[in-house]
């Protein structure tokens, strides 16, 4: 996937509750379980703030950059970054403050790579979900001060 071909940054909730202290390699595991190929998130952003890469986004390759196509929302992969904040249980955005920062940090980033991709949650491209459990556009529109926690 070429950067012109993104068209969205789509962030994610775990679906764990506050407590669970979770990353890439146990939800890698999960979606094993589930019988698919493995993480279908690029990113996880875990509760301490720390980011973690699931599938390969390599950003570093000419002329633009391949990344492997994720798992994480119906119908546009082909055209989507996932990202997974590991918490919102049962819709709930109890994401850290370290979490919200470096969601920021990462969101901003992609951007400039992607200048063109749409900044979403999971709920605003699947009208039957919930995830991340909080208005996206609006927090990004507000440069990210309101509406993750
Ligand atoms: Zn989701």
């Amino acid at each position: 996937m070429d950067a012109s071909k993104v068209k969205y940054i789509v962030i994610h909730c775990a679906d764990t509750p506050p407590e669970l202290d979770i990353g890439a390699a146990e939800i890698d595991r999960w979606h094993k379980q589930n019988g698919w190929d493995g993480i279908g998130y690029h990113y996880v952003i875990r509760r301490s703030g720390v980011i973690e890469s699931g599938r390969p986004l390599d950003i570093n390759a000419a002329p633009g950059w391949q990344t492997v196509t994720g798992a994480h929302v119906a119908g546009m992969n082909s055209q989507a970054i996932g990202i997974c904040l590991v918490g919102g249980r049962h819709g709930k955005p109890d994401f850290s403050g370290q979490q919200r920062e470096s969601l920021w940090l990462l969101v901003e980033t992609l951007k400039r790579i992607a200048p063109e991709a749409e900044v979403v949650g999971h709920r605003d491209l699947d009208k039957g979900k919930t995830c991340p459990g909080f208005d996206v556009r609006a927090w990004w529109a507000n440069r990210g001060q309101h509406g993750a926690g």
